[in-house]
């Protein structure tokens, strides 16, 4: 193998840790002399690997990929020399310590897209399965999982080029979430509220400019944060009004209400007279107790209460977001939550499991938690749930540092797939974000690359910085 492979080998050292701390091992394994350390070479156009540690090897090879095209002759046999080295090490792992992880020796945080790229290629789904089982080790429920993803994906309207989805943030929640790592803030007094609606809607109305002149048209609609509902209701009447004003026209429109205690009747109707059918109120558990573990300062009464709210003033789609693997839960509470779910009748559910952050509150105190065996029978509740309730999986994704190295799962009913989910899972649309801590991303397909315009997150600085924050997404669409 060439040295330029060996030096690139060396550049994933990053991904070899994630692998090795999978299986346990304590970071100090990549300290000098390293634990771990593939011996490559390249031989009668095969790449062989070879790691050897404490009495135990492994030895993997594969075709050396090759290409007219320079530049594409470079790119796959990075990634040829990076599955391999990443399997081979994982090989050795599961042999020296018996440990099989669910996701096999996959440690990104997009596993689908190895099943759309094996359905690309023209396997069929059960070749695919197949592939994701034998040669990365994938549980088969797992592989067979993600192909039912592709499956519900295929069916969705095709992103493109000549579309564009649009995120709107509010970074504002009534308290914080224990194990929150986004960069959203309590709302305290509501000071900063009304300058951040007006540096907002002027990022808003620049952006309709931006997204009429790249000449694309828009596709899907998502107002996060943070809780836009946790906005007072003024405030909130206007960002409904000025988002359909910006932006009409959307396949689809989804608003976060993820705190139940912050629905109200005129909120709802604001959101229904903008013309916005999904809506997302987030038990998280349907246990008092955890709710007040984790900060949310409300209680499973008023989820039900804000369901009954907004079925009665006819919200036609409610996603339900919960967490296996909560501080202080076992089997049964979360068999509650579920029971509850099954009672509430949403039209989506996502299945997390807790990822938990080192900067997050809860990392610092001392909740016992549920193990990663006890989760993952959790996560296979959420998963029957979501079954009895007649929903398919349409999107999967994974985090750093979640329980048992496990998943969050978006389900739906058919026809209710969330095209955003999808959308920002798999990086397959243009979006152009605003708010503090928006990310806007621009998709250049054919050379498999993402370039990103991010706003800044802090709210001050995107008060001060909001026509910087304008200017950077002219640049991204409109060069
Ligand atoms: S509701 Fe979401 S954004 Fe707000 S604190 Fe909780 S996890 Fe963070």
């Amino acid at each position: 193998m060439s040295n330029e492979l060996n030096a690139y080998l060396e550049t994933i050292e990053p991904e070899l840790r994630v692998l090795t701390r999978l299986f346990g091992y304590p970071e100090s394994v990549w300290d000098e002399p390293k634990k771990f350390v593939p011996v490559a070479e390249e031989q009668d156009n095969l790449f062989r690997i070879t790691f050897e540690t404490d009495g135990h090897r492994a030895e993997r090879s594969v075709p050396a990929p090759d290409d007219p095209d320079e530049r594409i002759r470079v790119l796959h046999r990075r990634r040829s020399a990076r599955r391999l080295c990443k399997q081979t090490l994982y090989d050795l792992l599961r042999e020296t310590t018996g440990i099989r992880p669910p996701w096999g020796s996959l440690t990104g945080v997009r596993p689908t897209h190895l099943m759309l790229e094996a359905l690309k290629e023209g396997l069929t789904p059960e070749e695919a399965v197949s592939r994701l089982v034998s040669d990365f080790d994938v549980a088969p429920d797992r592989a067979a999982l993600l192909a039912e993803i592709a499956d519900v994906q295929g069916k969705l309207p095709p992103p493109g080029d000549e579309w564009m989805d649009v995120y709107i943030g509010i970074p504002f929640c009534t308290t914080r979430c224990a194990y929150c790592s986004f960069s959203s803030g309590e709302i305290g007094d509501g000071s900063l509220v009304k300058p951040y609606m007006d540096a907002l809607t002027r990022e808003m109305r620049a952006c309709a400019e931006i997204l009429r002149d790249s000449g694309r048209k828009l596709r899907a609609l998502y107002v996060g944060g943070g809780t836009p509902t946790a906005l007072p209701r003024d405030d909130f009447e206007r960002l409904m009004a000025e988002t359909v004003a910006c932006f009409p026209g959307a396949m689809e429109y989804t608003v976060e209400a993820g705190r139940p205690d912050t629905l109200t009747r005129e909120k709802l109707r604001a959101i229904r007279s903008a013309g916005i059918s999904r809506i997302s109120i987030n038990p998280q558990t349907m246990n008092d107790r955890t709710l007040e573990i984790i900060g949310r300062a409300h209680t499973a009464q008023q989820v039900r209460d804000a369901y009954a709210l907004a079925r009665e003033e006819a919200i036609p789609h409610i996603n339900m977001d919960v967490i296996a693997g909560l501080p202080g839960e076992n089997e049964k509470d979360f068999a509650h939550t579920m029971d509850e779910a099954r009672k509430l009748k949403p039209e989506s559910l996502t299945v997390h499991t807790l990822a938990i952050k080192r900067s997050s509150r809860m990392s610092l105190e001392n909740h016992p938690l549920p193990d990663g065996d006890m989760t993952a029978r959790m996560v296979e509740a959420g998963r029957e749930t979501a079954r009895a309730l007649g929903m398919a999986p349409y999107y999967l994704y994974k985090q750093k540092y979640m329980a048992g190295n496990l998943e969050n799962t978006g389900y739906a009913l058919p026809g209710h797939a969330c095209l955003y989910n999808v959308d920002i899972m798999e990086e397959t649309s243009h979006i152009l974000a605003m708010g503090a801590g928006g990310i806007s991303k621009r998709i250049f397909p054919e050379e498999g690359h993402i370039e990103r315009a991010p706003n800044v997150s802090n709210i001050h600085d995107y008060l001060t910085r909001t026509d910087e924050m304008i200017q950077r997404k002219k640049e991204l669409f409109l060069k």
